[in-house]
This record gives C-alpha cells, structure tokens and sequence, in this order.
C-alpha cells in the first residue's frame, strides 16, 4: 500500500476527490431507524446567490454537530431550506427587467422572481458544497413550492379557525419605501440627529409678544395674570410638524401647575385652524420640550396608546406612499419631507415657530430598506401573541449561550401588539381568502383547496347567503409565516410524514432571535402544542479584519470562495472551528487561515514520512490491514485510537 506523496499538500487536487468520491447517501436521514433521532432546524437562507461568511461559519457550526452526532450514534437530520419570498427578489427583478410588479400579471412577475430564485439557489449551493458540508439533500425545502407554501396556507387556516389569526382595522407600522405593511419586530431603532420645533399653538396667529417670549416655557404668559382666557396659547415642541393636520389632542401632565386651566378645553391647531381638546395624561413628561404634547394619529407607538385610551378620533394625514392627504389642505401630495419644511417655513413666517434644536432621538426605521415608519390605520391580518405561553416555552429550551434568553424574554415581554402577518406585495404566499360580494362575509379556504392563489381560484361552494360571485384577497403573508414553520417542516410536515417535533437543535444568528425564533416558538406551540427544538444554539456575526461590520462600503466583504480558492475548505473550517464562540461575533482573520492551511502541510509531512515506515504492512484486502503484520507499538496506537 505504499504511495509516494507530493512534498506540497495540494488542496484543490485533495478536496476535488473527496467532493466527487463521496457517496452522498451516507448523510441520510432514515425515517425508520431505531437510533435516537437528532434534527436540525437548520437555517433558510434568503436566496441572494451569495452564501456569505457569516453563513458559512454558521454552517461550519452545524456541520461539526452533525457529524459528531453521527459518530455517537444518533440518526442525524441535517437538511436545508430556501426562504424565497420577499421584497429583495422583487426589487432586482425590477431592476433587472426595467418595470414595476404593477406593470405585468401578477403571476408573470412572480415566474421572474421564481426564475431569479432558482438561479441564486443553485450558486449557492455550490458554495456550500466547496464548504464540505454533510447535508442530506433529500430533505431539501423550498419555500416558494407548492408543497411548501401549501403548508404555510395550512397553518394559516388551522390558527383562523382557533381563533389565533383575525382581522382587524388599525394602527399598524408602514415602510413608505416598500409599499407594505410590517412588524414590530421589523422595526429598528435607530439614533437619529433631529430637530425640535418649538411651536404656538392657540390665538391663531403670531402674537405681538412672540419676539419677546423667545426661550420662555408653556405657560409664562398665563403665570403672570394673563389667565383666563382657556383658547389661548401653550408652547409646543415637536420633532414632527408635518404632522400637525394629524392632530387630534393635546396633553399636558395633570399635575403640572402651569396648564392645570388648559385642562377640559380646547386650543387651535396652528396654520389648519381647527380645535382641539386639551387633556391630561399622567405619561406626559413635564421636564420634555415644553411639557405640552401634540397627540397625532400617529406619530409613535405613544399616540396610538393616547388615541386608544381617551377614545380620540382618527385624522389621516399620511398615505401609503408617505405623501400628504387630503387632510393636510394646500400641503396635499407633498412627501413628508418637503411638507416638513413648507409648515416650517409657514410657521416661522406667520410668527408661530419660535425656537429650534437639536435632539438625538431613537426613530424606528424598516429593518429592510432604513427608510423610516409611519404609523398608519389600515385593515390587516394579525396573528395572536400569547406572551405566558411563549415566555414558558423559552424555558423550557436549553439556551447556548444561556444569557440569550434573556433577550428572547425581554422582547416578548415588551411586546403591546399581536403579530401583523399581512403585506402589501407580490412574491410570497398567498392569503387564502375571500371576500363574498354579496354579504360581505369573509370565506377561509378549506384545507383540501390547498394550495391556492385565491387570485386564480374561486371557492367551489358557493357563500352562505347564497352568492358565488367573490372578491379575493390580494395582499400576501410576512415571509416569516413560512420560515417560522421550520422546525414542523423538516420534522415531517413538508415531507408527508408524521410530525417529529420537537426537534433537537435550532442553530441561529443573534440578531433574529426576536423575529425566527420567536416565531418558530409561538407558531409550533399554536399548531402542535409543544416546543419546537429541545435546544438552540446562538452564533454571533462575522466581522472584516478591520472589526467592523462587513460592508460594501467599507470595502472589508470576505467572499467564503474566496478564502477556499486560495488555502482550501479544511483551512476554512479550521478556523471557524478554533476562532469560534457561541454567541459572540468573531473577527474574520487572515493570519488565521493560513496558520491552519500550515497546520495541514504538516499534517501532510507526516503522513509523506510515516508511508515508507508503514511500507511493511499487509493488504488484508477491502481496505483492510491485516493484523500479523503490525508490530506491538502499532496495536497500542490504533487500541487508543479506538478508545476515542
Ligand atoms: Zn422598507
Ligand atoms: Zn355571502
């Protein structure tokens, strides 16, 4: 068996004939099998076509714990899932095509997003093959199939008929840019540099003091005996003048003696000439701005609690392109930012607007696009939020790192809002519903119609009341309405077999840890009545040399291919596996990669030195070695080498 080996350990040649000499199917998950079963929730990505490196030491990750678990005994899982739907695909098919998704068919668009789809699935699943990867790809989903979004459907339909998914009109969070509905849990706060215009409101007009009121606080005017007079003047800071045609109250703090007298009546809306109540709310902060808020429907999360709780009325000054309604008068049709600066400059010329600064304030932004939100009233589909029953769930998973718990309980306990799982767009699962033209009624498919586009297909029956004739339902589901059903599919769902769930890993980044693990709990909980995974594993990011965030703009991207074409896969996964640590992000390092492509020369010296001296030993036949011909001090290695 001697071979004589290159002096250079050549990893092209060596991973090249390992990637092709593999026979795949030992990586098999085997439904019938009598050992201990280990599931994967592994990850979907979003088919961008590039498998970053922040994935690929993720799957490094699993990829270790699968196989490890293999040599223990266990009939691993390991599969692997595409989460295809969303806004990005659309955008670049746009692009790509040069139109708009309103432009074409709806189902045309979505054959290009399909296309589009299956083209960056296929890429990158090249990467991940270079990667050495030991996933059974026989438990492949897709999220955008049939089989798939089928079950999405399913589950929609089964949480309706629980009473866990309703409808309702409301306040819910609007990206401009994307045209749709979102998430709290899409929302990211930002630090922003802001400005705080500090207002009149009252009287009308300017009045002849304004010069000399420069700087005061609300109220000065009435301390010094001009009382009285309830409609008269309070000073307003607000960092959002474009939405004073929004505005449907103002608060003061009940226990601030300086507007104790404002308090019951009403006060004119400065430039739009309408009145409104003035009220007393205990959440006003006497020590902000001037210790008088404007109430508008709605600036923030903090007016749609004010309008729900002193019952106010709805005034829509926002649309759901960002631009100005009906409501803003002569404003209307101007974009948010333009309409800021003409009440600004209203404002400041009739005498209204008497002081500015700056402020640092915490915007909320689409976690997609960083456009800002808007709060908007809109008719949506909501999923349930039963905080208990997921913060019990939580507990119940093993938690690595431990303290990662901690933000899954700190979100779910600051959530005030049920899951809005309704968007406004195209490439994603349908809705399966109707709306009957005829009574209005609200029709729910029935399991055995599934999957559908109700576009495409009108219910067989016809309504209660008798009518056939129905309007579908255009908008689709949050994306996270299928990948939160992960951890169901891969445990039997979207295979058609029985359900295997729990499963027994869910390996995750930290930053979506409010979104696809929350989700996976409440959704498996909601449909099988137990936890979705027994424990999860929490990585953290992966950082340029230079300790940022890898950008475009920084010019620091490390593509994975990049580091494999240069010092090969095992240097790859060598340094994941030494640089790692669970929860914490890592910093990609060069020095590192090529300290384990040495590492493997080594490795490679000593087997080139050890060939001759093993040159004695006998061909058994089947790979075999034949016992007699090993000397003692060869039994004592391979006996330990067992032991291992
Ligand atoms: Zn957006
Ligand atoms: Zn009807």
């Amino acid at each position: 068996m001697q071979e004589t080996l290159p002096k250079e350990y050549d990893h092209q040649a060596v991973e090249r004939k390992w990637r092709s000499g593999i026979d795949q199917n030992i990586y098999r998950f085997d439904w019938d099998s009598d050992k201990p079963q280990y599931i994967i929730d592994t990850p979907p990505p979003y088919p961008t076509g590039n498998l970053h490196i922040g994935n690929s030491l993720n799957w490094c990750y699993i990829d270790f714990v699968a196989r490890y678990k293999r040599m223990r005994g266990y009939n691993v899982m390991f599969p692997q899932g595409w989460d295809c739907h969303g806004l990005p695909t659309e955008v670049k098919v746009e692009e790509t095509h040069g139109i708009t998704r309103h432009q074409i068919p709806r189902s045309e668009f979505r054959e290009m997003c399909r296309e589009l789809t299956i083209t960056n699935i296929r890429k990158m699943k090249e990467t991940m093959a270079r990667l050495g990867f030991s996933i059974d790809w026989n438990c492949e989903y897709v999220t955008m199939d049939p089989s798939y979004y089928g079950m999405t459907q399913k589950s929609f339909v089964r949480m309706y008929s629980d009473g866990l998914v309703y409808q309702r009109e409301g306040p819910v969070n609007w990206c401009p840019r994307c045209g749709t509905a979102i998430a709290f849990a899409e929302v990211e706060y930002e630090d922003r540099k802001t400005v705080l215009n500090y207002l009149y409101f009252g009287d009308g007009e300017g009045s002849e003091d304004s010069e000399g009121s420069e700087g005061s606080v609300g109220g000065k005017d009435d301390e010094e005996g001009n009382g009285g007079d309830r409609n008269r003047r309070l000073e307003i800071a607000t960092t959002r003048p474009e939405l004073l045609p929004a505005c449907v109250a103002v608060a003061v703090n009940p226990d601030d003696e300086r507007f104790k007298q404002f308090i019951g009546g009403t006060i004119t809306v400065p430039l739009f000439d309408y009145e409104v109540p003035v009220i007393a709310d205990e959440e006003v902060d006497p020590a902000f701005g001037t210790g008088v808020v404007m109430i508008c429907t709605f600036g923030d999360k903090q007016d749609v609690r004010w309008w729900i709780e002193h019952e106010l009325p709805l005034r829509v000054a926002i649309d759901r392109d960002g631009r100005m309604t009906g409501v803003a008068g002569k404003y209307e049709g101007l974009s948010l930012s333009d309409c800021r600066k003409a009440i600004l400059s209203d404002l400041e010329d009739g005498g209204l607007l008497y002081r500015q600064e700056p402020l640092d304030q915490s915007v909320g932004a689409c976690w997609r696009c960083g456009t800002p939100i808007e709060i908007l009233s809109e008719k949506q589909w909501y999923v349930r939020v039963d905080q208990d029953a997921i913060l019990n769930i939580a507990d119940e998973i093993e938690w690595i790192p431990e303290h990662m718990l901690i933000r899954l309980q700190n979100w779910t306990k600051s959530m005030e809002w049920d899951w809005c799982i309704s968007r406004q767009r195209l490439f994603a699962t349908p809705i399966p519903v109707w709306y009957c033209k005829g009574c209005g009624r609200t029709v729910v498919a029935k399991e055995e119609w599934l999957p559908l586009d109700p576009t495409e297909f009108s219910p067989p029956d016809p309504c209660e009341c008798g009518s056939g004739d129905f309007t579908p339902e255009e908008d689709v589901l949050d994306t996270w309405m299928d990948s939160s059903l992960s951890a169901m599919a891969v445990s039997g769902w979207v295979f058609g077999r029985e359900l295997h769930v729990p499963t027994q890993l869910r390996p995750q980044g930290h930053d979506i840890i409010r979104t696809w693990a929350f989700y996976t709990i409440l959704r498996t909980h909601a449909l099988a009545g137990t936890r979705p995974w027994d424990s999860i594993l929490v990585n953290g990011m992966v950082f340029g040399e230079d300790g940022h965030k890898m950008s475009k703009s920084l010019d620091n991207i490390i593509a994975p291919e990049e580091v494999t074409d240069r010092y090969g896969a095992d240097a790859f996964r060598q340094w994941a596996a030494i640089g790692g640590a669970t929860g914490s992000d890592i910093m990609f390092r060069w020095k590192d990669v090529v300290s384990a492509s040495r590492f493997q020369q080594k490795m490679w010296s000593i087997v080139r030195f050890s060939l001759p001296h093993i040159a004695g030993v006998a061909d058994a036949g089947d790979g075999e070695i034949s016992r007699d011909s090993l000397t003692i001090v060869d039994l004592w290695v391979l006996g330990r080498l067992n032991m291992l």
